[in-house]
């Protein structure tokens, strides 16, 4: 698994929304989901995970939208409110607490690359899945995907969402 140099930058199209990005990724996932096509317009989405803290808005204005997951729930798509770039996104999962950095508006996209390719069940038919990263049907698990330090991380946060919800309750 590549090691990622901790400081990333980026920014959305027209140069408003300029970001850091000061760890190194949880987790980089390429996903062909019928979802992700439809919300990109594309083949599939590549999502940098990251605890949100971690990333720094240096300028510029965001502002949301919110579509359906597959299961119902309310995923938050964060933008350039000047341009409309889709930046990151807050998944139900883990709330706000992560999101999924769109690797394309890094500064050094090739700097991310994806440690796994999900749901290659539903890619358009013509897409090739590269050599040496992992593909699954749908999803994996993190678990045995991941290191165990990023996967401490994962379920620190998972934990920390579970504890956000019961005191919602
Ligand atoms: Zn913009
Ligand atoms: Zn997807």
């Amino acid at each position: 698994m590549a090691e990622v140099d901790p400081k990333l930058s980026g920014g959305c199209a027209c140069g408003a929304v300029r970001y850091e990005i000061g760890a190194a990724p949880i987790v980089v996932n390429n996903c062909h989901c019928t979802l992700c096509q439809k919300q990109t317009g594309s083949t599939s989405v590549v999502n940098l995970f990251i605890e949100s803290e971690h990333i720094r808005l240096l300028s510029g204005e965001t502002s949301e939208n919110v579509v359906k997951t597959g299961s119902g729930g309310d995923h938050v798509i964060v933008r350039c409110a000047a341009c409309g770039t889709a930046l990151w996104s807050f998944y139900p999962r883990l709330g706000r607490l992560a999101a999924g950095v769109r690797v394309g508006t890094l500064d050094t996209p090739g700097a991310a690359p994806a440690d796994a390719a999900i749901f290659v069940a539903d890619k358009m038919p013509w897409v090739t899945l590269p050599e040496g990263i992992p593909h699954f049907e749908t999803v994996y698990n993190p678990a045995e995907l991941l290191p165990p330090a990023r996967f401490a991380r994962m379920k620190a946060l998972a934990a920390l969402r579970e504890a956000q919800k019961a005191a919602q309750a």
